[in-house]
């Protein structure tokens, strides 16, 4: 399995992108900050499962 890195949000959005970028979802606590570098191989991101 390859480790791809991409950037999330831990905002609450689960906002996804392959690019360095800011939170575009207006609801989400994290709106407009800068998305965080994650390089997981299994979507737990940060290993935070919490729903
Ligand atoms: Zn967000
Ligand atoms: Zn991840």
């Amino acid at each position: 399995m390859e480790n791809k890195k991409h950037f999330v949000c831990n905002g609450g959005c689960k906002g996804v992108s392959d690019k360095p970028m800011k939170c575009q979802a207006k609801e989400c606590a994290k709106y407009g900050k800068a998305l965080i570098e994650c390089d997981c191989t299994d979507d737990g991101h940060f290993g935070n499962n919490e729903e």
